[in-house]
């Protein structure tokens, strides 16, 4: 109901901006001024998380950080993310009471080929004692985020996005024929680690990586060798959730 009225909404303003243009004899339509406003809320809400200017690449209609983490151009900013957050390691911003207990997760006619290792993957978070939070599969829309299959060139295995007003990220790419080659544990490891982002994970070793500075999971401290979080270990990284991963994830959820 409410995106019924949105859209009406928005198709009322376009259609006001398309009658403003005509008198104006502008050529512009409203659709890219309005892309390049909420692009600029966008890159203002990732300095806000403490990434620097210098770690955001500009991938068209999309920011990308740290290599696997993307934050699409229209994405919505609630007015809760706004102010600076600099502080196992989380973005200081959660998937809700609400949505945790019940995050959909759509599998792509792309991924579905990898179905068994995105189970492990989401069996992993949801086996988690102490955490409600639940992954699971629906097979129809609505869901909370959808996985793919995209080719992201060489060096990157796959791609997350960092949860955005009490949702979880919406959308997880997978570089399928790069990780097709390693282990079915390295293809589980990496579907694992870009849930974990959805569900706002930092890096656990982001200083090592020379990443923007995370916020500590309160308790769940320091440096951890078998994190499934750490960034930079595509095909070579610990396979299961670490303790500290799961104690990380039982104080958030
Ligand atoms: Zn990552």
């Amino acid at each position: 109901m409410k995106k019924n009225l949105k859209k009406i909404a928005i198709v009322a303003m376009v259609a006001v901006v398309i009658a403003a243009c005509k008198k104006k004899q502008e050529t512009l339509t409203a659709e890219p001024q309005e892309t390049v406003k909420n692009a600029d809320k966008v890159l203002q809400h990732i300095k806000n998380l403490g990434f620097p200017e210098s770690s955001i690449v500009d991938n068209g209609n999309e920011y990308i950080v740290e290599e696997d983490i993307v934050f699409p151009k229209n994405m919505e900013i609630m007015a809760s993310s706004a102010g600076p957050k600099t502080e196992q390691y989380y973005t200081g911003s959660i998937v809700n009471s609400t949505k945790k207990l019940n995050i959909r997760v759509f599998v792509d006619a792309s991924m579905t080929s990898m179905s068994s290792e995105i189970n492990n993957a989401l069996a992993q978070w949801n086996g988690v004692s102490g955490s409600t939070l639940r992954f699971n599969v629906v097979t129809a829309a609505p869901y909370d985020i959808l996985i793919k299959d995209e080719n992201l060139g060489n060096g990157v295995c796959g791609q997350g996005q960092f949860p955005s007003g009490g949702s979880a990220g919406a959308l997880i790419k997978i570089n399928k024929s790069y990780i097709a080659g390693n282990s079915f544990a390295q293809r589980a490891r990496t579907i694992c680690h870009e849930f974990g982002h959805c569900i706002s994970f930092r890096h656990t070793n982001w200083a090592a990586q020379g990443e923007s500075t995370a916020t500590n999971v309160p308790g769940v401290t320091g440096t951890d060798a078998s994190s499934l979080m750490n960034g930079g270990q595509c095909g070579s990284g610990a396979t299961v959730l670490s303790q500290k991963d799961k104690d990380a994830t039982a104080v958030l959820y």
